[in-house]
């Protein structure tokens, strides 16, 4: 699975890790989150991650 970078303020989402704080298991693949998930720094929605390279 791959890692994925914010934007805009630079947080990465890690597969691995997940985001537990927002009810997201470790082993969630970025593509499988909610479309409602967001980046828990800055608030923008998916489509504002690239992946990481
Ligand atoms: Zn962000």
């Amino acid at each position: 699975m791959q890692k994925y970078v914010c934007d805009i303020c630079g947080y990465m989402y890690d597969p691995k890790l997940g985001d537990p704080d927002n009810e997201i298991n470790p082993g969630t693949a970025f593509e499988d989150l909610p479309d409602d998930w967001i980046c828990p720094l800055c608030g923008v929605d998916k489509d504002d991650f690239s992946l990481e390279d």
